[in-house]
């Protein structure tokens, strides 16, 4: 297997290619798109992910990220039934407020630009939560069927902003076929809202937002991991004990039926989540007591 670098590499070297078929063969208008979407994505596609250093292929850049996040965030939440007060809505507002700031804390360069938002969605039979780019969070009222206390809640939350953090929906489309509705739109500078709906439902499968089991994709192996051990460390560092992470992921496997991607899919395997945790576990609980002496000394 190559090591990631050389992969990041080689894939420029593709797009390089690619670039100088198209010029060879291809009708000029194709070939005028093709120079529109490599002067959006400059071919500098190699970016480093804040907290694990792990080298990946990302042809977005963060602004375009955002304004698509937001963008995506509104047409999700466009006919969303919400909930808007009550013990569980109370809930959500403490766990966002502290895992912003602690995800802040750890990756400010990262989550610059970031306007932490979050909306409870009134939807029982739906066990997910999800963050877009920008801090944008969603979690759906059937999450609370896995997420039995705060400090779980915290768990998933600081997975799901993991994914915004380590620009993961980002790093998809750069993977994806389905990129090029993406690329051909926001190379030529539309918004979300003035892209194609087919565009449109690509960006948001590939950032992970929507409910609608089918449309989703499931995060890859490294970035479930890489989102598990940010998201371990940032609740820790916000405060909650990174022990229940553990119990979480236990309740998530223990629930049958029509699981949304994100939890369904079969990596990384239990045991393997399981030993990973297990494994950052010690820094994970000194970060967690750190900050319990904190804000004990602060209050
Ligand atoms: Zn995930």
């Amino acid at each position: 297997m190559l090591p990631i670098e050389s992969s990041c590499v080689l894939r420029i070297g593709r797009l390089a290619v690619l670039g100088r078929r198209l010029t060879a063969h291809l009708s000029a208008s194709v070939v005028l798109l093709f120079m529109a979407m490599t002067m959006a994505f400059p071919l500098t596609g190699c970016t480093t992910v804040s907290g694990t250093g792990r080298t990946q292929f990302n042809f977005m850049s963060r602004e375009q990220e955002l304004s698509l996040g937001a963008g995506a965030y509104q047409e999700e939440l466009a006919d969303a039934k919400l909930v808007t007060s009550g013990p569980q809505f109370d809930m959500v507002k403490r766990v966002t407020k502290r895992v912003s700031a602690a995800a802040e804390k750890l990756h400010p360069d990262a989550t610059k630009g970031f306007t932490w938002e979050f909306r409870l969605i009134d939807a029982p039979d739906t066990i997910n939560a999800w963050a877009l780019p920008g801090g944008k969070m969603a979690v759906y009222t059937g999450l609370f069927k896995a997420a039995k206390n705060e400090d779980q809640l915290a768990a998933v939350m600081g997975h799901e902003c993991s994914h915004a953090i380590g620009r993961h929906g980002g790093e998809r489309m750069s993977q994806q076929t389905a990129a090029q509705a993406i690329m051909a739109g926001v190379g030529v500078g539309l918004s979300f809202s003035e892209m194609s709906p087919t565009a449109q439902q690509a960006t948001m499968a590939a950032f992970g937002a929507g409910s609608e089991y089918g449309v989703l994709l499931p995060f890859s192996r490294h970035q479930e991991s890489e989102a598990d051990e940010l998201g371990l460390f940032i609740a820790a560092e916000a405060g909650y004990d990174p022990r229940e992470a553990v119990e979480l992921w236990k309740n998530m496997g223990s629930i049958g039926g029509n699981k949304p991607p994100e939890w369904a899919s079969t990596h990384p395997s239990d045991e393997t989540r399981q030993a990973r945790l297990a494994e950052l576990m010690p820094r994970a609980m000194e970060i967690w007591k750190a900050s319990k002496k904190k804000s004990k000394k602060d209050s």
